[in-house]
């Protein structure tokens, strides 16, 4: 059974079905109607308006609303993308599947250029390239440091 963080008490518990856990199950049930009590006489309420009059958390309204619990006027409309304007995928990340993809590329890249020091990359690129003939090596600076790295390793 996969096991999922709830998002109530934010304790792991293994997922069957439902999106919180056991003991906040009838919690989140009470939630539910509430909300869907209050939707069903404010059709045209937001999300947020629907948190605000109920004291149900915002959190939870949008989790009711992107499981497609409770209709109200914020998933009748189609969320748009908070970068571009496009229809969203989620409602509770307010982006499209474009920008999604586009931010988790730019977070690889960021994170990659965090782990590379910046020195490194610029010394291998500023080495004469006639260092690298008869070697054979495109990068005889840092393959090399890594064979010897590799080789003091093996020794000790
Ligand atoms: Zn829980
Ligand atoms: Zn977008």
């Amino acid at each position: 059974m996969p096991i999922a963080k709830c998002p109530r008490c934010k304790k792991l518990f293994e997922k069957s079905g439902t999106t919180v856990c056991a003991k906040c199950l009838p919690d989140e049930d009470t939630d539910y109607d509430t909300v869907r009590e209050y939707v069903g006489r404010h059709p045209d309420c937001s999300a947020h308006e629907v948190a605000e009059e109920t004291g149900v958390d915002e959190d939870c309204v949008l989790r009711m609303i992107d499981e497609g619990r409770i209709l109200n006027a914020a998933s009748q409309e189609p969320v748009a993308c908070g970068r571009c304007g496009q229809p969203a995928i989620s409602v509770t990340k307010r982006l499209c599947q474009a920008c999604l993809t586009e931010l988790n590329t730019q977070i690889l890249h960021e994170q990659s250029r965090i782990k590379l020091p910046p020195k490194e990359t610029e010394a291998d690129s500023f080495a004469p390239a006639a260092s690298a003939q008869g070697s054979g090596a495109a990068t005889p600076h840092s393959s090399g440091r890594v064979r010897d790295t590799i080789e003091k390793k093996r020794r000790v």
